[in-house]
């Protein structure tokens, strides 16, 4: 199970510090009493940005492994929750999504940059649309969009800083910026995905 640290480190910082020797859990999520052996236990490894390590903990009781995902960090997808962003405004501020993917130069065919844009900005767009809902004094009136939640908190990036806006939901929020289940696709492909300016790709 993922759980927030709560941290301002940028990727880079938090592998030179090797932060994640700082991540703890007094509590076992569980068993908040205690009692059940909560203990840490070890770390694994992300591959972006080379060296990232998790730390995590486990439940004996329970069964259960907690990792410490720090701010910064995309939740079930490599890299950083900036990267994601970038792309996502890379596609907010271009005319179709293919333009955005020219401009982003990845090393893949068209219809896999696609497909790799279309999944972030689905998954973030449904987050914010939940964000609006569940925190109408802070986004009332905002789009689903990374620059309308920039404008409303004077902020960019904006999605670290989200991790700490919405901490009590994230177990409600898709990755990667939450910590909950990916969306239905059915439910979502279509409603959440249309770039007011692009097409879908021909299939
Ligand atoms: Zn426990």
């Amino acid at each position: 199970m993922q759980m927030r640290f709560a941290t301002d480190l940028s990727p880079e910082e938090y592998v030179r510090q090797e932060a994640w020797k700082n991540a703890k859990l007094d509590n076992c999520p569980l068993h908040p009493k205690g009692g059940c052996g909560f203990c840490r236990n070890g770390t694994y490894k992300r591959r972006f940005p080379e060296g990232t390590k998790i730390a995590r903990f486990y439940c004996p009781k329970g069964h259960k492994s907690f990792s410490l995902l720090p701010d910064c960090l995309a939740s079930r997808l490599s890299g950083s929750l900036d990267e994601v962003e970038a792309v996502i405004v890379e596609v907010e501020n271009s005319t179709s999504q293919e333009a955005a993917a020219d401009r982003l130069r990845l090393d893949i065919e068209l219809p896999g940059i696609l497909r790799w844009m279309r999944h972030r900005v689905v998954l973030v767009r449904v987050a914010l649309s939940i964000l609006i809902e569940l925190l109408p004094s802070l986004f009332a009136g905002c789009t689903p969009s990374i620059s309308s939640f920039r404008s409303a908190l004077c902020l960019e990036p904006i999605l670290p800083e989200l991790r700490g806006c919405a901490s009590l939901y994230l177990h409600l929020l898709p990755p990667p910026l939450g910590f909950g289940p990916r969306p239905e696709k059915k439910k979502f492909k279509k409603n959440h995905f249309q770039h007011k300016t692009g097409s879908d790709p021909p299939v």
